[in-house]
């Protein structure tokens, strides 16, 4: 019963063997790899972007705080979720690679911006000239941190929203896979089309041992990406591994069927909770992460039993009173199996 984080999982085989098949020979470094030739190739038909450009690191910080720095000036803001991953779990990475801009935080239910706060927000900023910080760029996260995910058309609203100010648009798509397989959306259509400038198109939290890419739609900072990605020590010498992976994600459509399945998982476990009046569900369930409350004595017997996942927020004690619901986090992988899910339930309901 491991719902602790989709990045507890382990490697598909398919990408471990990709891998093992990429450890022949020699390959050129830094990119200039062959296979990091197909990746370019399998990603602008994927987005249908021809001028696209991809780069690859290893943490999705790396691509967010890269990404930002190319579209947000230091004297400048970013207007995100306020529980946006890059405002609660980057350590200030966007702000120490953008030189010191600023995050903007809006509020949302369910980690979701609506277009009207996001105007509301970028509105208020900047009125003072000179003494304000200035509007930067927008930064949406698809699928949220609250396991939410928005559709193509409410991409375009927020979009169009930055539009009006003349701001650019990057996507966290740390679980953009996740995203993709809820709404049916094409990968074009999720992005540039929705007007996505800057896309982190994550690959580790659905199976990857630790990749991720930048897809600039467009390339004309491709050669200000390239620089501040070495000078922010994430150009990989042996550049190859992360190709290997990231390449075998994309074949056959491996990254859609791993996040379907996480998908699927989480819904089963979702509604099996839904189902219990013990339990309550506090954000929709539309991508792989579940959140819920239920009793603390569940809790500690779930615990007890193995199972991995973290009270949200992490605050919570397992000790006191054991009728009082907590609030918890569980999420599903690319191989969850719905005994785990179901052995989870099991526990909650107190069979
Ligand atoms: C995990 C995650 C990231 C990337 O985190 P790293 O630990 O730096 O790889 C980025 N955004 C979101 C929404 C995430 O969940």
């Amino acid at each position: 019963m491991h719902f602790a984080s989709d990045n507890t999982s382990p490697v598909p085989p398919q990408i471990l063997d990709a891998l093992i098949a990429a450890n022949h020979g020699y390959a050129m470094p830094y990119g200039a790899d062959a296979i990091m030739a197909e990746v370019r190739t399998a990603i602008r038909e994927t987005f249908e972007a021809p001028d696209a450009e991809v780069y690859l690191v290893a943490t999705g910080t790396a691509a967010n705080a890269l990404s930002l720095s190319l579209l947000c000036p230091p004297w400048a803001t970013v207007f995100c979720h306020r529980n946006a991953h890059i405002e609660e779990d980057e350590c200030a990475a966007p702000e120490f690679y953008t030189g010191g801009a600023k995050l903007t935080l809006v509020e949302g239910a369910d980690a979701r911006l609506t277009p009207e706060a996001l105007r509301e927000a970028i509105g208020f900023a900047a009125r003072g000239g000179v003494h304000n910080v200035q509007r930067g760029a927008v930064s949406i996260t698809n699928a949220t941190e609250h396991g939410t995910v928005y559709s193509a058309a409410e991409v375009s609203a927020l979009s169009a929203v930055a539009a009006d100010y003349d701001l650019p648009v990057h996507m966290d798509g740390a679980r953009f896979a996740n995203a993709l397989v809820a709404t049916g959306a094409t990968p074009a259509e999720m992005t540039w089309k929705a007007g996505i400038d800057v896309l982190s198109f994550g690959g580790t939290k659905n199976g990857c041992m630790g990749v991720e890419a930048v897809v600039l739609f467009d390339p004309a900072h491709a050669w200000e990406f390239e620089l501040r990605r070495k000078r922010g020590g994430h150009l990989f010498s042996k550049h190859r591994y992360l190709s290997a992976q990231m390449a075998a994600y994309l074949k056959d459509g491996l990254w859609l069927k791993l996040a379907a399945r996480a998908n699927d998982a989480a819904a089963r476990l979702s509604q099996g909770l839904a189902a219990l009046d013990r339990a309550e569900l506090l954000h929709p369930t539309e991508a792989n992460a579940v959140f819920a409350a239920f009793p603390r004595e569940a809790h500690r017997r779930a615990q007890a039993a193995g199972a991995q996942y973290y009270l949200w927020p992490m605050d919570q004690s397992l000790e006191g009173p054991g009728d009082v619901p907590l609030s918890a986090r569980m999420v599903c992988s690319w191989c969850t199996t719905d005994e785990e899910v179901d052995a989870l339930l099991a526990i909650v309901r107190g069979d």
